[in-house]
């Protein structure tokens, strides 16, 4: 069953941080155990920042060591886009939003079963819908 893309989010796009903006719009990197999600253990999904889907479950969040947010699943496969990116003399696939094409992070092939992927995200890209959160 295909469902149509939501159009990207021109508001949330404008209201990026200019980390959130040199990340996904830039394909930035930020630094190791800086990110507000590497440690959190939090229930929910985390959306894109700048168009809103969802696009990873806590329940696929792992602790890699890395000193970023590490899943070894998307939420769905429909949800990111990978690509090959040779840049900074790297062979390396970057993981993008399916959706609003912001730049997220890259996936490597070290994850843990079944997977044994480690997609590897910025969390300036990411945006926590906690479900214990209360508004
Ligand atoms: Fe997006």
């Amino acid at each position: 069953m295909k469902h149509r893309k939501p159009p990207a989010d021109d508001d949330r796009r404008r209201n990026l941080t200019d980390e959130q903006h040199r990340i996904t719009q830039r394909g930035g990197t930020e630094r190791p155990f800086s990110g507000a999600y590497v440690d959190c253990k939090l229930d929910g999904v985390y959306r894109c920042v700048c168009c809103g889907i969802e696009l990873f479950s806590s329940d696929h969040k792992y602790d890699s060591g890395s000193g970023w947010p590490s899943f070894w699943l998307p939420l769905a496969e429909d949800r990111v886009q990978v690509r090959r990116d040779v840049s900074h003399g790297m062979i390396r696939e970057e993981v993008r939003c399916f959706n609003c094409d912001a730049h997220l992070g890259h996936v490597f092939p070290d994850g843990p079963k079944p997977t044994g992927l480690r997609y590897c995200i910025n969390s300036a890209a990411l945006d926590l819908d906690s479900e214990s959160a209360e508004d």
